[in-house]
Formats: C-alpha cells, sequence, structure tokens
C-alpha cells in the first residue's frame, strides 16, 4: 500500500513541518550538561504545541549509544561535556507518522563524521525516485560514508512509514546488499544513515535496558489497574511506542510500577532495547522522511 489520497499527502505534509520547524528549534536548544529528560519534554511539547502528536517519544542517544533511548520518570541523567547527542523525533496528524534525527555535536573531534552522517542522507535523498532498488540506497549511502574515512552501521536501517505505523515493512539499509525491494512511487520513507568510526566494529547490539515501549495484546490484562493502564495506552497511542514518562495519572501513582511491571511481564506490551555500538564507539546519525515521486521525492521534514 503506497498510494495515499490528497488528504492523506496533506496530513503528511503537515506531519513533517511541525517536525521541521520542532528540530530547527531543538537544535539551538541542546546543550551539554542538560539533563536529558528536559531535551525530551521540550521536543515532545514543542510538538503538541504545533498541532502534532509525537509519534514516539523523543530519543536521546548519547556517544556509543545508538538509537531507543528516551528519558524513564524521573531520570536524572545529563548530557556530557564533549558528546555527540542524536535526538530522533517524530510527530503524526491523525496516525500520518513522519520521523527526522540530528546529531549535536559538543567534541569537534567528531564533527566531521557528524557532517558526513548529513552528506549521505542527502546523497541518498538525490539518487530516490520510484522504482529504485533499496540496495541502491544502501550502496551510495555506504559508499559516501567510506569515502569519508567512517563506516556505516550496517544493522540499523531506514523504513517505509504509514498510517499509525512508524515500520510500515520496507527496510532501507545503510549499506550495499542484495535485495529485490524496489521503492515505491506515492511511498512515504524515512533515510537515517548511521555512522561511526572506521577501527568501530560497525554495527549495534542490544542493551537490557528498555524505556521505549509498544502495545503487543490490548485486552489481555487480568487485575483491574491493568486493564485500566492497557486502555490507557490503546486510547491515546493505539500501537505507536510510548515512554513510561506518558502514562502518569492513567493508574494511582501508588499502583503505577507494579501495573506497569505487571504489563511487561504478561506481555500486553513489549519494550525496544536500548541499541549501543558493539565496539563501544560513538555514533552520529540524520534522519528525513521523503515522499517518493516518478522522478525524485519531496523531502516532507
Ligand atoms: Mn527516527
Ligand atoms: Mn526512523
Amino acid at each position: 500500500m503506497s498510494h495515499y489520497d490528497e488528504e492523506a499527502l496533506e496530513k503528511f505534509r503537515l506531519s513533517g513541518r511541525i517536525l521541521r520547524e520542532t528540530r530547527e528549534e531543538m537544535r539551538s536548544f541542546v546543550r551539554e550538561n542538560m539533563p536529558i529528560i528536559q531535551v525530551c519534554e521540550k521536543t515532545e511539547s514543542l510538538i503538541r504545541e504545533k498541532g502534532g502528536k509525537p509519534a514516539f517519544p523523543c530519543n536521546v542517544s548519547i556517544n556509543e549509544v545508538a538509537a531507543h533511548y528516551t528519558s524513564p520518570p524521573g531520570d536524572q541523567n545529563i548530557i556530557p561535556e564533549k558528546s555527540i547527542v542524536k535526538v530522533d523525533l517524530g510527530v503524526h496528524v491523525d496516525g500520518y507518522v513522519t520521523d527526522t534525527a540530528f546529531t549535536a555535536c559538543f567534541n569537534p573531534d567528531y564533527q566531521s563524521m557528524v557532517d558526513t552522517a548529513e552528506t549521505a542522507l542527502k546523497a541518498a535523498i538525490d539518487i530516490v525516485r520510484a522504482d529504485l532498488s533499496v540496495s541502491k540506497i544502501g550502496g551510495v549511502i555506504e559508499n559516501t560514508i567510506k569515502n569519508r574515512g567512517f563506516k556505516p552501521i550496517s544493522n540499523l536501517t531506514g523504513h517505509s512509514v504509514g498510517r499509525y505505523l512508524i515500520h510500515a515493512g520496507t527496510s532501507i539499509p545503510n549499506v550495499a546488499q542484495i535485495s529485490l525491494t524496489k521503492i515505491k512511487a506515492g511511498g512515504v520513507y524515512a533515510i537515517e544513515p548511521f555512522v561511526t568510526l572506521p577501527d568501530a566494529g560497525g554495527s549495534v547490539e542490544d542493551k537490557p535496558q528498555k524505556t521505549i515501549f509498544r502495545l503487543v495484546k490490548p485486552k489481555s490484562a487480568k487485575t483491574p489497574e491493568a486493564k485500566q493502564l492497557l486502555k490507557f495506552i490503546e486510547e491515546n497511542f493505539r500501537t505507536l511506542p510510548f515512554a513510561e514518562r506518558w502514562l502518569q495519572g492513567a493508574v494511582p501513582a501508588e499502583q503505577h510500577h507494579e501495573t506497569f511491571q505487571e504489563l511487561l511481564a504478561t506481555r500486553a506490551i513489549m519494550g525496544y532495547p536500548v541499541f549501543v555500538e558493539v565496539t563501544r564507539k560513538p555514533v552520529a546519525q540524520a534522519e528525513h522522511t521523503v515522499l517518493v515521486k516518478e522522478d525524485g521525492c519531496t523531502v516532507l521534514t
């Protein structure tokens, strides 16, 4: 399914506009020694002020952490000095998802790596058009990164997006690979190169920590509190990812922890592990969401 009607496209465009404005405001907001939770909450409140909803919790992934960290409730962590910080944010308007990211660089040694992520993203966007194979996009991203002396993260990918879907079925690799999959005119795709140092492993692995969650089995809760919390999740986020921070007030505060753990234990919800580079080397990221046309694409974000 890659054909959206004009009404849906208008919602994608609005979603992208809200996201672009938010990203640009956040670029100048993020600072060393700032609490991470302040970045998450500022991003999410800007999105809401502009009339969108966060499509997923704002990810603030620092240094060797590549993706999937958002502040848990009461997060005390701060942005370290000399760090590189990937801020990954998403908006939906009536379910129509756009996704973007930038890397704030507080260490001049890594500026070239951060620029490389942006350059690889631009190189990919420059070739995107209907019926291009996803492996061609991966090849261009990989070559751009390697030509500048860096290494792509091979097991993180971009993705098609859809209505209430962050990952709508098609992956856009960051390395050349054998694939017959082609991108389609009228489809909406997030492209997101991840770049690390040349002597890094060049892939990510799961950490035990999980800070982002998603509904798996609606109507599977047993206790009244679990039913209430699950209903809140279903009504507010459907199957889009959410943060534990976003559940405050859904059940009485003294019952929150136990109830949340019950939903995890019964697999009514699942958590996404935090991704870390396998050799603990720093990672940079850039991301845009594009609408594919016959002869090119429109950057929505
Ligand atoms: Mn993203
Ligand atoms: Mn993405």
